[in-house]
């Protein structure tokens, strides 16, 4: 589902690999990055990304004759942690962590439901039927891929797909949500093609992987709902109606289905080479006397609203415009990522794959909380003006910074569907241009309703 291949059995050769990418990268690329980082590869039996690497020789043999010697040890390397991930494939099924029981109302069954749902709604590029208990992070994930994918004629097409075990690997209480982490180890068959660029396809046999998905519940919710073995409103019991996009709501009573107040929802997914176990924010503990007039405020699902903006900045850097970005971000922020967009390339993500997206700390300024999410991302980038070109020579695997901005309480009565309807009167958003509520009048932005990006470090 996910393109696992990205960050799969990457291991041991990270420092070798980040000088590689010191040495050969695009230099368009090294903005891109800021922080630095290294590159995730994709190994097993892949036919390769094509298109080869940029190999920068100088006038210097000496230089040449390092980057040359980088180069082989590269290689060597990467075969040698080839051969070792081989050898792992087989014991890669068991996850290294230690099972915790289920928490009420999610077990094995539901979420191996969800798990193969997931996966066929993936490779059909269609979320229609998966939608309701996708939060808007995760939905957002998924579509900014698809439009990356669609602009490259690309698909994802996964076959034998074999669940081989799904334990509970953490659960944790805060505020009013629950959440649950649970390992799911799987294989499969997993092939990208993409019609307008062959050479871009890559396929992977009997692929064996560990994921992490996290699902989200409210404490309050009750536990007789169940958003996975129907198709109706769990509010009013209408069928529910597949028209929803962006936004998960019943026809007929209005309701959010995705808010977790029904059931779990799926809020991440973590590969098990970034997962870190659940390990939250230093000062995580002063964040939740902070917030805690706010009964629809958790670190989880504030990193789903953070993943949310992050990969609908990356779909303005790459394809979109800035109206999508006058939604969420103050001025000087659009006016950024807008000046950032301006140096680079045109360019369309050929990968785009977020490896996780954290809450790093908080601090205070009068009545405004201001969060400071940390999120790391793996990309390739390739040019399609005239030929294809490929601009990154390897995955690139980055961090970036967001800060997220809002007064420590608001009045709320119901949660709002972040960046897609009015924190003031709850109206959906009819005009995406129109920076005010055409209902309320109310400002589209604004930091004592709502969270606002109001900074991000893009290099
Ligand atoms: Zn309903
Ligand atoms: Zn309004």
């Amino acid at each position: 589902m996910q393109p696992k291949k990205l960050i799969a059995h990457s291991r041991a050769i990270r420092p070798v690999m980040f000088m590689f990418c010191l040495a050969l990268a695009d230099p368009a690329f090294a903005r891109v990055g800021g922080a630095g980082g290294h590159s995730s590869h994709s190994s097993s039996s892949g036919s390769g990304g094509g298109g080869g690497g940029f190999f920068f020789f100088t006038d210097s043999p000496v230089l040449n004759f390092l980057i040359i010697a980088i180069v082989v040890i590269y290689y060597i390397v990467k075969y040698l942690n080839k051969q070792s991930n081989n050898n792992e494939t087989n014991s890669a099924a068991v996850p290294m962590t230690n099972a915790v029981p289920f928490p009420g109302g999610l077990d094995e069954e539901k979420v191996a439901s969800s798990f193969l749902a997931i996966q066929d709604a993936w490779q059909r590029k269609d979320l229609k039927n998966v939608r309701k208990w996708l939060s808007d992070g995760m939905y957002q994930r998924l579509t900014t891929q698809f439009k990356m994918m669609n602009a490259l004629g690309q698909s994802n097409v996964l076959s034998n797909i074999s669940i081989e075990r799904i334990t509970a690997a953490d659960t944790n209480t805060e505020g009013n949500y629950q959440t649950a982490e649970v390992a799911i180890s799987f294989t499969m068959n997993d092939s990208f093609v993409c019609s307008k660029f062959p050479s871009l396809n890559e396929s992977y046999q009997g692929d064996s992987d560990t994921e992490f998905w996290t699902f989200i519940k409210r404490t309050d919710a009750p536990n007789e709902k169940n958003l996975y073995d129907n198709n109706n409103c769990p509010n009013c019991g209408a069928p529910f109606e597949v028209k929803m996009g962006e936004i998960s709501r019943c026809s007929n009573c209005n309701t959010l289905t995705n808010s977790a107040a029904y059931d779990w929802v799926l809020s991440e997914i973590t590969q098990q080479d970034d997962y870190t176990g659940g390990a939250g924010m230093s000062n995580e503990q002063a964040l939740a006397t902070l917030m805690a007039g706010d009964p629809f405020f958790s670190a989880q699902r504030m990193e789903d609203i953070a993943s949310n903006v992050f990969m609908q900045i990356m779909e303005v850097l790459s394809i979109s415009d800035k109206k999508k970005l006058t939604r969420f971000a103050d001025e000087p922020t659009v006016d950024a990522v807008m000046k950032y967009k301006q140096g680079l390339k045109p360019f369309v993500f050929d990968r785009l794959y977020l490896n996780s997206a954290t809450l790093d700390n908080c601090d205070v300024a009068g009545d405004v909380v201001k969060l400071h999410f940390d999120l790391r991302c793996t990309y390739r980038r390739v040019s399609t003006e005239g030929r294809l070109q490929i601009l990154d020579n390897d995955f690139v695997t980055t961090s970036f910074a967001l800060e997220l901005s809002r007064n420590k309480i608001v009045a709320q009565k119901a949660e709002f569907v972040y960046s897609h309807e009015c924190s003031f009167c709850g109206a959906p958003y009819t005009d995406t241009t129109d920076d005010h509520c055409t209902y309320c009048d109310a400002p589209v932005i604004d930091i004592k309703k709502n969270w606002v990006l109001t900074g991000v470090t893009l290099g």
